[in-house]
């Protein structure tokens, strides 16, 4: 029957993370089984069995259901290779370098395996299926523990001559600013991040601000939110402050791609706190003309969003679409 045929379509997304790795079946356009496993690798065989586990159970699950695996998407932070479908040098994962990540998947499930990096994956989820679906050129910033960015150009995924496009957070914003993750100063992620907006009210508290936040609270972008929906000035500042600079930040993609969407996501912009200002300088900083019609928009996909992309993404590429630009 066509209506079990349908049904049984189920391709698997994975999203590996500093701290956890979320597998997930995706099947009629929604989760049909997640599993999250805590990250604990501290070599490239132990993170290859990290891998192999949650794929188990998700094969197992898929032959439960009387299906199996059509093919998987996986989702990682840092730069991959997808060409190769090998994981370089993840950030956040030491140990752990130039694993053939989608030869094991592929290897477990006995299907074909696609590797990307986890911002365009949760870029992609939006697109296919969350607030960006119907428009053709979109940027996105992710804003978690470090920055993200992602790109659609001309309705396609962009990822550039290396595959390495989208990295706004490293945008240079600060002139002599602080050392970032990357080896270089004063890029966007340094201040704009959750760990900049922590950076930012330590080094205030020390300097004796007013505030009711101790130090020990400022080692939480989220409970600094907390203070800051409570009217505590310090950390309405702090949050502030990174949305002016993603407001710069998103000043200068707009006048340079001329998008009609700019989606915000990731847990720190979750608080609510970031959009409005960060909105406000960047219409102050765009060409008016690109600033026109342009829609500004809190992601759909919150926890999910990386699995859901990557498997949204593996599930395009099976059917030959054309997924990046040429
Ligand atoms: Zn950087």
């Amino acid at each position: 029957m066509k209506t079990s045929k349908l049904a049984t379509r189920t391709v698997a997304g994975v999203d590996i993370g500093g701290t956890k790795v979320t597998f997930i079946l995706w099947s009629g356009d929604a989760i049909a089984h997640r599993v999250v496993l805590p990250y604990g690798a501290r070599s490239s065989r132990e993170f290859s069995a990290l891998i192999l586990k949650g794929m188990g159970d998700l094969c197992l699950r898929a032959k439960g259901a009387g299906t199996s695996i059509m093919g998987t998407g996986i989702g990682c932070a840092g730069m991959v290779d997808q060409k190769s479908g090998v994981l370089l040098f993840p950030p956040n994962m030491p140990g752990v370098r130039d694993v053939a990540l989608a030869d094991i998947v592929s290897g477990a499930t006995g299907a074909p395996a696609y590797l990307e990096n986890d911002a365009n994956c949760a870029l992609f989820a939006e697109w296919v299926s969350g607030v960006a679906v119907g428009h053709r050129n979109v940027v996105m910033f992710s804003v978690g523990t470090g920055v993200g960015g992602a790109l659609i150009t001309d309705g396609h995924l962009y990822v550039g001559c290396h595959g390495f496009a989208g990295e706004i957070g490293h945008l240079p914003m600060v002139e002599r600013g602080l050392k970032c993750g990357c080896g270089r100063h004063g890029c966007l992620e340094t201040v704009a991040s959750g760990t900049g907006i922590e950076r930012y009210v330590t080094s205030a508290l020390a300097r004796g601000s007013k505030s009711l936040m101790m130090m020990e609270d400022a080692k939480s972008a989220r409970t600094i939110s907390q203070f800051a929906h409570n009217g505590d000035l310090l950390a309405q500042q702090a949050f502030k402050r990174a949305a002016r600079y993603l407001g710069r930040a998103a000043a200068a993609l707009i006048n340079t791609l001329d998008p009609d969407m700019v989606v915000l996501g990731g847990g720190v912009a979750e608080s609510g706190l970031l959009m409005d200002e960060m909105k406000r300088v960047a219409q102050r900083r765009s060409l008016p003309l690109l600033f026109e019609d342009i829609e500004f928009a809190m992601a759909h996909y919150r926890n999910d969003a990386g699995a859901v992309g990557a498997a949204l993404l593996a599930d395009q590429l099976l059917q030959g679409k054309t997924v990046y630009s040429a």
